[in-house]
């Protein structure tokens, strides 16, 4: 994805497949079955982890840093440093790491075993609501997986310019500090929409509950506005769990929106 003079690639961790009626539970065949081009040839729901990576004329940032090595929900982390060397950047070459939010499927590469920071060189950054949730009020595997390099770490608040060509765009609910990652290089612009969403069928339809949410009230609020928001754009977005990381579009429809990759 090329955004003015900036590029953007997927960064994939893992990958999984899914009945799609286990992974949104309650849901029955009858509710997928105007929603078949959303799956994949064998009527499975695809499922990645990993992260993005923005590279300009000064910053090489990565967005979300993936599983891990370490496996959930079946899906095997291990391979985000391997795709980064396929990108041909060395982790001494990122400048600048910025999470989406902090839960732990998205801080999987952010440390080696041992407490070393896995990107020697670059500045951490998450939301500060994010950094207060995770590290000082509910710390549980998230704060054991920062704490050997929270003073990497700096935080922003609230929506504004973050580095050159990347802005913050704060999307509450998921979890406190949930942000959109705004990619702009003069007119042009992308959207990093992170757990906001967890499939492309959430943008397509209001009512279908997004997962893990901390605040699902709040997280519901936040996706309906982003709907409307996105709907007819032309704005092309991905988010940090969407199948292949791939991007698409948000098309009005007749009756109902479309999601187009
Ligand atoms: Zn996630």
């Amino acid at each position: 994805m090329q955004v003015g003079r900036l590029r953007i690639d997927p960064v994939i961790d893992g990958a999984g497949r899914f009945q799609p009626t286990r992974a949104f539970r309650g849901t029955t065949p009858e509710q997928w079955e105007p929603h078949q081009d959303l799956l994949d040839a064998d009527g499975l729901l695809g499922f990645s982890m990993g992260g993005f990576l923005v590279r300009g004329a000064d910053h090489v940032t990565l967005v979300d840093l993936g599983l891990g090595p370490r496996s959930f929900l079946g899906i095997d982390g291990g391979a985000f440093l391997d795709q980064l060397r396929r990108l041909e950047v060395e982790p001494e070459q990122v400048t600048d790491v910025v999470f989406t939010h902090l839960h732990f499927d998205h801080i999987g590469w952010a440390r080696h075993p041992d407490g070393a920071a896995v990107f020697p060189r670059a500045t951490y950054r998450c939301a500060a609501a994010d950094w207060s949730h995770f590290m000082v009020d509910h710390p549980e595997q998230e704060a054991e997986l920062l704490a050997p390099i929270a003073d990497r770490f700096e935080q922003w608040s609230g929506s504004g310019p973050l580095l050159a060509g990347l802005d913050t765009l704060e999307a509450p609910g998921h979890t406190p500090g949930s942000t959109v990652m705004v990619v702009s290089d003069g007119a042009e612009r992308a959207m990093l929409l992170g757990d906001v969403v967890h499939c492309p069928i959430e943008l397509v339809d209001d009512e279908w509950q997004a997962m893990f949410d901390v605040d699902p009230e709040l997280a519901r609020r936040t996706r309906v506005a982003l709907n409307r928001e996105l709907e007819g754009s032309d704005i092309p977005v991905a988010a940090a769990h969407f199948p292949g990381l791939e991007f698409g579009r948000l098309l009005p429809a007749t009756g109902r929106r479309r999601w187009v990759v």
